[in-house]
């Protein structure tokens, strides 16, 4: 009679008791080791869960605490540095250099705004030199009409209503 150990268990041993059981026994038996196995599947996997929780945090705690004493460790020997050194902390005066970039940003923009201005009022010393006489009327046109022929390319006397286009204006330059 051959016997099959298996982790040193008789399992022939069980076979042959199990076998002489009667059926509803039998039945019992495989429900119970069914059953009992199932909650070892159960239990290891929370226990690997829990396995892992645990590492998990306790990696985090340790990530924590080496923070933790990484600021510490810096806390204290910036405190000796400035204690040795004799030098003030530079936290009230770290503040308004923080403050002071974006005033240099703020005059920037202002300078961006004042910019589109220049070239119209260059525009407009430009237009006052230039003095043109109507070819109808013979009378002289105004600033405000000068300025609209330049702007529009198109501007009528202001005295017999006579069409002036921009042809008019290049004679009037050319002068
Ligand atoms: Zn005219």
């Amino acid at each position: 009679m051959s016997e099959v150990y298996i982790f040193d268990i008789a399992w022939q041993e069980i076979i042959d008791w199990f076998l002489v059981q009667p059926i509803y026994a039998q039945v019992l038996v495989l429900i119970g080791v069914f059953a009992v196995l199932t909650l070892a599947v159960i239990l290891v996997y929370y226990i690997l869960k829990g396995v892992g929780y645990l590492v998990y945090y306790l990696l985090k705690g340790v990530y924590y605490l080496l923070k933790g004493l990484g600021l510490l460790f810096y806390k204290i020997f910036e405190g000796l540095y400035y204690a040795i050194s004799g030098k003030p902390k530079p936290i009230k005066n770290a503040a308004p250099e923080q403050q002071a970039p974006p005033q240099p940003q703020i005059i920037y923009q202002v300078k961006q705004e004042q910019e589109p201005i220049v070239p119209i009022q260059q525009s407009e010393q430009i237009v006052r030199p230039e003095v043109g006489f109507c070819s109808e009327c013979g009378n002289k046109f105004s600033d405000s009409m000068l300025h609209t022929l330049q702007e529009r390319g198109i501007a009528y006397c202001i005295h017999c209503g006579n069409k002036k286009t921009q042809e008019y204006q290049m004679s009037i330059e050319s002068q």
